[in-house]
């Protein structure tokens, strides 16, 4: 059994799923953490344990406190340690700011922001006490530049990102780091939804002229997750085809 390990939320599809498998295949142990896709998650679990290390899945509603503490307690009973945090669920409820409501706001606040304090928070102590750890925060272009129709998602991502300086200077004396990764358009159920004129109208910003793949975003997550990656904290590292710069 490998002595690493990495808890992955949203770790059912899409990016979180090309995280879980790109950090098996580098030998870490996995929990795949899941909201609603029980049978996804599963399936990646297997994927893992297919490239020989442990993995599990895991059911927690990451705006919930209490299901986020159970999901850490069970994988430190179970593994003996988190290593590797990827904050990586998310959610968009788009609408044009006069449309949006007070709710659709607070929803993709509680799950994008909140859980990621409380996913954070929750393994605080224990990285602490190991004197090492490495968090990574799934933020967004969105949160650096804003979008018609995302208020909700951009402020959630732009708290993101400052949430995740602030974190890496609180933790930085106990060799804790703390970094975001800003995903532009990625390939997965999130952007598949999005028309074909809209798309192209995105290509049209992005200077490598294509959207990006999950697996591009899993790389550099381990890459901030290795000991390469040790002497940086409180980056956010846009993975975004030259989208922003
Ligand atoms: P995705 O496939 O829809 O993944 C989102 C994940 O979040 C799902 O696995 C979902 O799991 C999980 N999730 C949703 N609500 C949850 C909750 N309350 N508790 C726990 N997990 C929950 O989309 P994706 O594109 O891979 O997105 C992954 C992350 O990258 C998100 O944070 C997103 O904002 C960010 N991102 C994506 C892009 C892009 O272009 N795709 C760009 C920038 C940033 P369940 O189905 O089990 O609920």
């Amino acid at each position: 059994m490998s002595n690493l390990t990495v808890l992955v939320t949203g770790g059912a599809s899409g990016i979180g799923k090309a995280c879980a498998l790109t950090f098996a295949q580098a030998g870490y142990n996995v929990v795949v953490n899941y909201g609603h896709s029980e049978q996804a998650a599963i399936d990646v679990t297997k994927q893992c344990s297919e490239l020989g290390v442990e993995a599990f899945a895991v059911k927690a509603d990451v705006s919930k406190k209490d299901e986020v503490d159970a999901m850490v307690d069970l994988t430190l009973k179970t593994f003996g340690s988190i290593d590797v945090l990827i904050n990586n669920s998310g959610i968009t409820k788009d609408n044009l700011l006069l449309r949006m409501t007070s709710e659709d706001f607070s929803d993709v606040l509680d799950v994008n922001l909140l859980g990621t304090f409380h996913c954070i928070k929750s393994v605080v102590k224990p990285m602490m006490k190991a004197r090492k750890g490495k968090i990574i925060n799934m933020a967004s272009v969105i949160g650096q530049i804003g979008n018609v129709g995302q208020a909700n998602y951009a402020a959630s991502k732009g708290g993101i990102i400052a949430l995740t300086k602030s974190v890496a200077r609180e933790l930085a004396s106990r060799n804790v780091t703390c970094n975001a990764i800003a995903p532009g358009f990625i390939q997965t159920k999130m952007t598949d939804v999005l028309s074909d004129e809209v798309k192209s109208g995105i290509l049209g910003q992005v200077p490598l002229a294509r959207l990006g793949q999950p697996e591009e975003v899993a790389k550099v997550a381990l890459f901030l997750a290795s000991d390469a990656a040790n002497y940086i904290t409180g980056q956010v590292i846009n993975v975004d085809g030259g989208m922003v710069m």
